[in-house]
């Protein structure tokens, strides 16, 4: 649908387009994570791990369910490009398009992040974001979106008319996966999906719906948490695109690291049980 159109409205067009919207999936029958006992044992969480993740490159972790993770902004405003897999499945992997479904366009306390068919279930549920602050801006920007894809070196190639640049985020990504599971860099690539945009701060415009993005918020000291409701083996990129205030997929911009840490609690939230993956039958009618 472009603002333009070629077509001549009807003569009943203003009522058919004040018509209300309703929510498309309405999430008050979903199953909603206890936060407060969640954020209970926060207080006491022991640092089992750190992985730093270098400017322009990717790296891989492990969290077993039941830890926590932090992913801290550490230097300067950068932004992350997350890929999240069950750790002994890696075709159960996080799945943007239905967490975007479920809450929407950007994700924070609270929100859980759900896994691909045939598991759907939550993998990982938001227990803290210091940019919590930020809601919305003026022009219907936030932080940590599901929208965007992943800057890539395909769409690189299509808009600057043949240009191979290699540290993309997909690519930094598949080099981090192959290296992590000893794959070939083909093989690893059919694993790499839709990412969660840790403080990437996005948006449509208003008039042309149009994805922008706009320099991160984040700064130094700011981090996202996560607890893992299964075993994750998590894999980011320090996007080339820094805090994505200008552009990506060049090596123009000043980019920072990012550091990923994950926490072992004292004890499990209250009355917590690992979810189970969906309960759809998989016969499909036949
Ligand atoms: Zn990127």
């Amino acid at each position: 649908m472009k603002p333009h159109a070629i077509t001549e409205a009807p003569a009943d067009a203003a009522t058919r387009k004040a018509v209300k919207p309703v929510i498309c999936y309405p999430v008050e029958g979903l199953p909603r994570p206890d936060l407060a006992a969640y954020r209970a044992i926060r207080d006491d969480l022991e640092t089992v791990d750190r992985v730093i993740v270098p400017p322009r490159e990717a790296a891989c972790w492990t969290v077993p369910s039941g830890h926590f993770f932090r992913i801290h902004s550490v230097e300067g405003p950068q932004v992350g490009d997350l890929n999240l897999f069950n750790a002994s499945n890696v075709e159960e992997r996080l799945y943007t398009g239905k967490t975007r479904a479920l809450n929407g366009t950007h994700v924070g306390l609270g929100d859980q992040l759900f896994s691909s068919f045939p598991y759907l279930r939550p993998i990982a549920t938001i227990t803290h974001d210091t940019l919590d602050w930020y809601g919305f801006d003026e022009f219907g920007g936030s932080v940590h979106d599901v929208i965007g894809t992943r800057c890539d070196p395909y769409t690189h190639n299509l808009l600057s008319h043949g240009g191979q640049y290699h540290h993309c985020c997909h690519s930094n990504l598949t080099r981090a996966f192959a290296r992590e599971r000893g794959l070939s860099p083909k093989e690893a690539e059919r694993h790499i999906h839709d990412v969660l945009n840790v403080f990437m701060c996005t948006g449509f415009t208003r008039d042309t719906g149009q994805y922008f993005m706009k320099a991160s918020p984040v700064r130094p000291g700011d981090y996202l948490e996560f607890f893992a409701e299964i075993d994750l083996l998590g894999c980011m990129s320090a996007c080339p695109g820094g805090d994505c205030s200008s552009e990506h997929s060049s090596d123009k911009v000043v980019c920072h690291p990012l550091e990923v840490e994950v926490l072992k609690p004292k004890r499990l939230p209250a009355g917590w049980v690992p979810p189970a993956v969906n309960g759809y039958d998989g016969s499909h009618g036949l």
